[in-house]
């Protein structure tokens, strides 16, 4: 056991620059790339009911925020704003959700979610349960403008980090 997991809280929390065959996303294989920089990849997470929903994920194995090295920290929140300011751009959502949990899967990645008034559930969190099963007349159009928003994404994202 290395000092570094003493020190953590469990082995699974333990940063590391090699993919863990314990962890779906250092293996996960068949995720749709939106974007891919030096420690963040930018994914579609493929929700039906929520356009736009992409998961912001670290190249590497790391669990928190503290773990980040400088470079990692200074390109996350380079794009996290212009992430936003693009879905602003492209879907005008009634708000966009950021979120980073990491229960389940302890590998950061951070949740990206626009959200409407007639989403499935605002104006709770998307994993609550469900206050309205009527799927939006705009879904279609949404979902759209959504695939335009990925291709905007791709140039956006290599501008703010490099
Ligand atoms: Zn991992």
């Amino acid at each position: 056991m290395s000092l570094l997991s003493i020190l953590m809280k469990s082995k699974r929390d333990e940063p590391s620059s090699k993919p863990r065959p314990d962890c779906g996303l250092c293996t996960r294989a068949e995720e749709v790339v939106v974007w891919r920089g030096a420690f963040w990849r930018l994914i579609d997470a493929q929700q039906p009911d929520y356009p736009g929903y992409m998961r912001l994920v670290a190249n590497r194995h790391v669990t928190e925020v503290s773990w980040l090295a400088k470079a990692e920290r200074e390109h996350l929140f380079k794009l996290l704003p212009v992430i936003d300011e693009l879905i602003c751009e492209h879907l005008a959502p009634e708000k966009i959700n950021i979120a980073s949990l990491g229960n389940q899967v302890p590998h950061m990645h951070w949740h990206i979610i626009p959200r409407w008034k007639d989403d499935p559930h605002f104006p709770d969190s998307i994993w609550s349960s469900a206050r309205n099963n009527m799927a939006s007349p705009e879904l279609a159009q949404r979902r759209e403008k959504a695939e335009a928003l990925f291709q905007s994404l791709v140039a956006a994202c290599k501008k703010a980090v490099y």
